[in-house]
């Protein structure tokens, strides 16, 4: 239905819709304008209604990245890190690491062919842009040897593995033993908090971030792009965490 439900939003009463999974890619065609960052990262995860034309744009590279500065504590310049994923969101996860000039990116994704895609999105745009990240793709079953792990700083899950609601709640999408001491481990994920990934991350002795301060701040750039007001990010990273983790940090 997804065709009739975004027709739908021309609808007088509408400003427009937050996309989430698993339709970020599959919305650009029936959307009016592509802004210039989101057709880059080839998701759409914000629809706006401006004069009953429909704009897309993609807020979650700059939650991605507001929740790892402000919320983990942690500046990408220079770092080695390793993407789990290749949907809508490792998408964008994957521009907001190479234009923040990380040192080295791994993407790992079940599907091989799509780690390629985006690995390939990614190279035209950093010649383009003198970008000099070191990137590498492999494919999921990697994950068990850990040797992809070994050397980062930085490990992002982007799958729906662990989800709340779906066949794969309860899961990690790897095992404790291949995850590094001192490395920060960041679940897009936010619900359930923590994810049985984060639970074995912190056993392991690493640093843990949900995806609840990303899921804010992505939200909060949309609500300002439908509204034109600032939005209050306290509140609601208050109000998330009340809702969705019992207040926990
Ligand atoms: P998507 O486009 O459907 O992509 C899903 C990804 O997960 C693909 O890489 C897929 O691999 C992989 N995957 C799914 N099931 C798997 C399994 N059983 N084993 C291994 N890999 C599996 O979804 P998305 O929009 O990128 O969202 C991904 C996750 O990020 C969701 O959980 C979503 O809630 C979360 N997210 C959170 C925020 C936030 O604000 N915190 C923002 C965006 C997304 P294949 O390519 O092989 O199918």
């Amino acid at each position: 239905k997804l065709e009739a439900v975004v027709a739908g939003l021309r609808e007088p009463r509408n400003l427009g819709a937050n996309v989430t999974v698993p339709y970020k890619e599959a919305v650009l065609p029936l959307l009016d304008e592509v802004d210039d960052l989101a057709r880059l990262i080839g998701a759409v995860n914000t629809i706006v209604k401006r004069d009953n034309r429909l704009l897309g744009f993609n807020t979650d590279a700059h939650g991605f990245l507001e929740g790892l500065r402000q919320e983990g504590h942690f500046d990408p310049e220079g770092k080695r890190v390793v993407v789990l994923g290749a949907g809508g969101a490792a998408r964008a996860v994957c521009f907001a690491l190479v234009r923040e000039k990380v040192s080295s990116l791994i993407i790992i994704n079940r599907t091989p062919l799509r780690a390629e895609t985006l690995a390939g999105s990614l190279r035209s745009y950093m010649a383009e842009a003198g970008l000099k990240t070191d990137l590498t793709t492999l494919p999921g079953q990697n994950v068990s040897s850990g040797e992809a792990f070994a050397r980062c700083h930085l490990i992002v899950n982007c799958t729906s593995v662990g989800m709340k609601h779906s066949s794969q709640e309860g899961k990690s999408p790897f095992g404790i033993e291949v995850i590094p001491p001192g490395v920060l481990v960041y679940d897009l994920v936010y619900n359930p908090y923590p994810t049985r990934l984060l639970e074995l991350a912190r056993k392991a002795g690493a640093n843990i971030l949900g995806g609840l301060a990303m899921l804010v701040y992505q939200g909060a750039a949309s609500f300002e792009l439908w509204t034109g007001k600032k939005a209050p990010v306290d509140i609601m990273l208050d109000k998330a965490r009340k809702v969705l983790i019992g207040g926990k940090r």
